[in-house]
């Protein structure tokens, strides 16, 4: 078997190591799998949350749930990578109920903590694999009912290529969710094609505007061109716009100057430990923290 593999390397050095490169690729991605599985039956995934701030008062409106996984063996993996194989092999349908339950029960835990229903809710990502497979509108359902959490608290986060895979599936389900009283985020905003008469025709109530645009927009006159014209677009269709990726005061300040409604960004607070988000808000309610 060596001598076989110094015998193609002569033959061809390159396509050896591209040999390698997809057998490593392919052993990183399978053992993320199984390592994920395990994470997902034992509870080894936790979320962070991220606030999400008021642009014109500096109130915290609510916070993002992003899944976080630190592995024994593994080390920290990147949601952007360990997302992408939950999608691949289907692990995607019970860790997006993972998170639904664990950000509405997170709320209960603030609310207990609190003494009152807070005046804050939690936004939870959903892939569009995991819309495809799964019921997502009883999976909430459920999640609130469970957790005693107003649907109103819980905003969904999805993205335009959902909408584009199956377009009478993510309607009903978008209604579905409305009967809930959920609220529902156009996640990643601009970075899809967008199909501006789905915006119209689905129940959106805000639009997220991708931090590929929102980041060096000071510097680029197109990113500014482009997030100028979604805000406008936003105003005539009646929806609230949030700023993603927000890193000095300089941008906060400019977005807030072009009407921006909500921001979310590391200027503000990176993603938290539940109870260090619990105490981040309770630290700032009733003030400012623009
Ligand atoms: P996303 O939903 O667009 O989440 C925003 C990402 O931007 C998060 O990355 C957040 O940590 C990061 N971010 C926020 N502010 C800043 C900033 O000022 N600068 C920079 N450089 N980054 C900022 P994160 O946590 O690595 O998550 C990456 C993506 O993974 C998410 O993008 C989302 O698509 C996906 N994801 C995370 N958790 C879940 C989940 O529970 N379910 C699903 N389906 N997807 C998830
Ligand atoms: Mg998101
Ligand atoms: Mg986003
Ligand atoms: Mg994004």
């Amino acid at each position: 078997k060596a001598q076989a593999a110094v015998k193609i390397a002569k033959c061809s050095g390159k396509v050896e190591i591209y040999r390698n490169g997809v057998l490593k690729e392919a052993q990183r991605r399978f053992s993320i799998e199984s390592r994920l599985r395990d994470a997902l039956a034992q509870g080894g995934l936790s979320l962070a949350y991220q606030p999400l701030i008021h642009l014109h008062t500096g109130e915290i409106t609510g916070f993002e749930a992003l899944a976080r996984w630190d592995d024994a063996e593994l080390g920290h993996v990147s949601p952007v990578e360990f997302i992408a194989v939950a999608e691949e092999s289907g692990l995607i349908t019970p860790l997006g109920r993972w998170a639904a339950y664990e950000a509405a029960q997170a709320l209960s835990r603030w609310d207990a903590r609190f003494g009152q229903p807070m005046p804050v809710g939690v936004n939870v990502n959903l892939s569009p694999i995991q819309m495809a497979r799964d019921d997502v509108a009883s999976m909430f359902e459920e999640a609130l009912r469970y957790s005693g959490i107003a649907g109103h608290r819980l905003t969904a986060e999805v993205t335009e290529s959902a909408i584009i895979a199956d377009p009478d599936k993510a309607r009903k389900l978008l209604f579905a969710l409305k009967d809930l009283q959920m609220p529902i985020a156009m996640d990643d905003f601009g970075t899809g094609f967008s199909n501006l008469a789905s915006l119209h025709s689905l129940p959106i109530d805000i639009l997220k505007i991708d931090r590929s645009f929102v980041s060096n927009m000071l510097e680029d006159r197109d990113k500014t061109v482009i997030v100028r014209t979604i805000l406008s677009l936003a105003e005539s269709l009646n929806l609230k716009v949030t700023a993603e990726g927000i890193e000095t005061q300089e941008l906060a300040h400019a977005l807030q100057q072009l009407g921006c409604w909500q921001g979310q960004g590391y200027y503000f607070a990176k993603p938290m430990a539940e109870q260090d988000a619990f105490d981040y808000w309770r630290a700032r309610w009733n003030f400012e923290t623009v």
